[in-house]
């Protein structure tokens, strides 16, 4: 397999800060790499040292030369503010910035590929957040490049901006496109990504497919059930073969799987303990990162699903939280 972007040992210093500290880093051809990590890890440092807009200690090569020596017309990026002239629509955007190019792909092709195809003739200030992001994919996309640079690409659109915009991704992805992303979405570095890394102050600290790094660092599959009779809850659930640790109003059961539900359920009726609703959640991305780097994100969760009774626990509720589970 050959390598889009590969970096060895890169140190990038400024002053007393040290923003890059070592990394080796490769990415292969129409691979999407997404690149994940707290303020100040060195996210934007690496890009711009793949980009060849920073020098660097250390190696980097893009399509196997110094990124400063590669055909423009390969590479795009989008960098992370990245605000065109405002009084002019997509079409003469993408055909203005096409212009710089010898060779530009066709302007209607890109507002087809970004969704802009009825659009492309309003001012680019009249459009809503996600279409002006998809106008800058679109402009990142003049040069038909090979490799795609994008940071923080839906940062600051709505959710269904976002979702559009994934899709024009995973299309550009489906193409052949390498994607080199860095996000502060952990759906959206899950969904998108082949492999992700995780920077922590300048240093990749862990590297794999979506589903290794949960496995390796999102721990279990949990189910919480919320009672005030948490501490009796408990007994009756550890007597039964969970491992369950009481809190205030609530009982937290580890690495339960959704087919385990309904025995913790029986145990619970077993001992006459009613319980308010349960929640079972496995691991993301975001349990990975709240585990490396001891900072959550917000407004990011765990797939869960909830299961509330109607009086209190029943036979019901409990396939209801198994087959929601399930899915
Ligand atoms: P991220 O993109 O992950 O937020 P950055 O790559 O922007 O991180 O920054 C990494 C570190 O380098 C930070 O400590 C930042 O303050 C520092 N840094 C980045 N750019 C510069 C610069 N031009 N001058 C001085 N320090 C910088």
């Amino acid at each position: 397999m050959h390598e889009a972007l590969v970096a060895t040992d890169v140190t990038k210093r400024y002053g007393e800060t040290v923003a890059l500290d070592g990394v080796d880093l490769s990415v292969a051809d129409g691979e999407v790499f997404g690149l994940i990590g707290p303020n100040g890890a060195g996210k934007t440092t690496l890009v711009r040292a793949l980009t060849g807009t920073t020098a660097v200690d250390g190696e980097v090569r893009v399509q196997d030369r110094h990124p400063t020596d590669v055909d423009a017309d390969r590479v795009g990026l989008l960098p992370q503010s990245f605000s065109p002239p405002t009084r002019l629509t997509a079409r003469e955007l993408i055909d203005y910035y096409g212009g710089l190019y010898e060779t530009a792909r066709d302007t209607d092709e890109i507002l087809s590929t970004v969704g802009l195809a009825e659009t492309a003739d309003s001012w680019y200030e009249t459009l809503s957040g996600g279409q002006q992001r998809r106008v800058c994919v679109g402009i990142a996309l003049v040069n038909d490049p090979d490799v795609l640079f994008l940071d923080e690409p839906t940062t600051g659109i709505d959710p269904a901006g976002r979702r559009s915009l994934w899709s024009v991704l995973e299309t550009l992805a489906d193409g052949g496109t390498t994607i080199l992303l860095t996000s502060h979405s952990m759906a959206e570095v899950q969904r998108l990504s082949d492999r992700v890394g995780l920077l922590r102050d300048g240093q990749l600290v862990a590297v794999g497919t979506p589903d290794e790094l949960i496995a390796d660092h999102g721990g279990g599959s949990r189910l919480v059930i919320d009672t005030d009779a948490s501490e009796a809850a408990a007994d009756a659930l550890a007597d039964a073969g969970f491992a369950a640790t009481a809190e205030p109003t609530a009982v937290v059961v580890d690495n339960v799987s959704p087919v385990d539900i309904g025995d913790a359920v029986d145990a619970l009726s077993a001992a006459d303990l009613p319980y308010e609703s349960l929640t079972w959640s496995e691991p993301t991305l975001e349990d990975v990162y709240l585990q490396l780097t001891g900072e959550s994100f917000e407004g990011a969760g765990s797939r869960s699903a909830t299961a509330t009774p109607a009086v209190d626990s029943t036979a019901e509720t409990d396939t209801a939280a198994t087959q929601e589970g399930r899915q």
